[in-house]
C-alpha cells in the first residue's frame, strides 16, 4: 500500500518511520526539496496548489493524507476525486478558520472562551464593549505558533493591533486566565473504531510549543473524561478518520476549547517511547482501517522541542531514559530542529532528568 502525503515536514518524516514496518510505503508532496520527510520517502517538489502535479502525485497511490494544516481545501477536494483522503477535507475546512473552529466547537457543546467576529474598526470597538479586555485579536487564518496575534489590554493596544492586523478577516477572543494548556489526541479509524490517549499538559515560550508533560500532573477523570467527550463528538461529526488533536485551557477545573489540528501534533511526540502505539502509527492504522493500537502509556513522559541551535548529542544521549530526534534541518532561529523524549518509569526519574536537561537546552520547567 502507497500512502502519499502532503507535506513532507518532521510529521511526514515520522509517519514514514512509524509505517515502514507495517509494510506501508510513502510518497510526500512539498514545495521543498530538503523537506525532512523527503530524506525518507519518495519525494515529488512541486506546488500544493498545481492540479496537474496533484495529478502526478496520486498516480499509484492507495490514500492520501496530510501532516501540514494549511494544505489548500481545494488541493485536497482535487485528489478526493482520485483516491481516498483522510482526514476527510471537511476537517481542514474547519481548522483552518479560526471563526469556523470556534463556531464549530460551540455548536457541538463544546466550551470556548467568548468570541466575536471583527471585520471592521466599529466591530473592533463593538467586540471591546461587549467582551471586554483584556482579549486577543487573531487573523482567522494561517495562524499559527502565535503568530499573527495580539494581546490586548488597553484600548490604545487595539488601536495598535488594528494598523497591523485590519484588512483580514479577524477575531476576537476574550482572553482567558487560563491555570494550564492541555491537549487531547484522539484516533478515529475508517471504522469508527476511536481511541484516546491521556491529555497532555503543555508549556509554550515565544508561542511555540517548548515542553510537554504526559500524563498531564494531578490528571483526573474529572478533566480526562470531558476532553475525551469532546474529542469523539468533534471525530463523529466529522466522519473522521486519523489522529485529531484538541487544545484547551483549564480554569477553575474546566476545559476551554481553544484550537484543533487534524494531523499527528507536537504535543504527541513522546508517544513514540512513551506509549503502547504512537500517534504516528495510529494515524497509519486509522486511515488504512486497520485495529487501533492501546494509547496506554508505558509509564510517564516529556517532551522538549529543539529549538534553534542543536544540543550536544552526546550529552543528551547520556540521559538514561532520553530518546532523540534530529529532523535532518539546518540550524535556525525559532526553528523546530528535533524533540527529546524522557520516557520514564516514574514521575521523580522524569523530574530529575529534565533538570539534567535543562543544563543543556535553556527552557523553563514552571
Ligand atoms: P493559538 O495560536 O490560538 O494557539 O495561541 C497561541 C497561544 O496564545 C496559546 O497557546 C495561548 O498561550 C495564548 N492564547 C491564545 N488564545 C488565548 C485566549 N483566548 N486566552 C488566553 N490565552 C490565549
Amino acid at each position: 500500500m502507497i500512502v502519499g502525503i502532503l507535506g513532507g515536514g518532521q510529521l511526514g518524516r515520522m509517519l514514514a518511520m512509524a509505517g515502514y514496518p507495517l509494510g506501508l510505503r510513502f510518497r510526500t508532496l512539498d514545495p521543498s526539496a530538503g523537506a525532512p520527510a523527503g530524506h525518507l520517502t519518495e519525494q515529488y517538489v512541486d506546488d500544493f496548489t498545481d492540479t496537474e502535479a496533484l495529478s502526478r502525485f496520486a498516480v499509484g497511490l492507495d490514500l492520501v493524507t496530510y501532516e501540514f494544516e494549511n494544505v489548500p481545501v481545494d488541493s485536497a477536494k482535487f485528489l478526493q476525486r482520485r483516491v481516498a483522503v483522510y482526514p476527510p477535507p471537511g476537517a481542514l475546512e474547519t481548522s483552518q478558520d479560526r471563526l469556523v473552529e470556534k463556531s464549530f466547537f460551540q455548536r457541538l457543546g463544546i466550551p470556548t472562551p467568548p468570541f466575536v467576529r471583527v471585520d471592521s474598526w466599529n466591530d473592533l470597538e463593538n467586540a471591546i464593549a461587549s467582551i471586554g479586555l483584556p482579549a486577543l485579536l487573531k487573523t482567522r487564518r494561517f495562524g499559527y505558533d502565535g503568530k499573527g496575534q495580539y494581546v490586548l489590554e488597553t484600548e490604545e493596544d487595539a488601536v495598535l493591533a488594528w494598523q497591523t492586523l485590519g484588512g483580514v478577516p479577524l477575531i476576537f477572543e476574550n482572553k482567558i486566565g487560563f491555570e494550564r494548556e492541555v491537549s487531547i489526541l484522539a484516533a478515529r479509524s475508517t471504522t469508527g473504531e476511536t481511541r484516546c490517549y491521556p491529555l497532555i499538559e503543555n508549556h509554550h515560550e515565544k508561542g511555540m510549543l517548548r515542553l510537554s508533560l504526559a500524563p498531564a500532573p494531578n490528571l483526573s477523570e474529572a478533566l480526562q473524561k470531558p476532553a475525551e467527550a469532546y474529542a469523539t463528538r468533534v471525530l463523529d461529526e466529522l466522519h473522521y478518520a486519523g489522529i485529531l488533536a484538541i487544545e484547551f485551557f483549564v480554569l477553575d477545573g474546566k476545559l476551554y476549547a481553544n484550537e484543533m489540528a487534524p494531523r499527528v501534533h507536537n504535543s504527541g511526540h513522546w508517544t513514540i517511547e512513551g506509549a503502547q502505539t504512537s500517534q504516528f502509527e495510529n494515524h497509519l492504522r486509522a486511515i488504512s482501517g486497520m485495529p487501533l493500537g492501546t494509547t496506554d502509556m508505558k509509564g510517564c513522559a516529556a517532551m522538549v522541542n529543539i529549538i534553534g541551535t542543536l544540543p550536544d548529542r552526546r550529552a543528551v544521549l547520556s540521559l538514561p531514559d532520553a530518546h532523540l530526534h534530529l529532523y535532518g534541518k539546518a540550524p535556525r532561529p525559532n526553528r523546530k530542529l528535533g524533540h527529546i523524549t524522557l520516557s520514564c518509569a516514574s514521575v521523580e526519574a522524569r523530574h530529575n532528568q529534565l533538570g539534567q536537561l535543562q543544563k543543556l537546552i535553556e527552557f523553563q520547567l514552571s
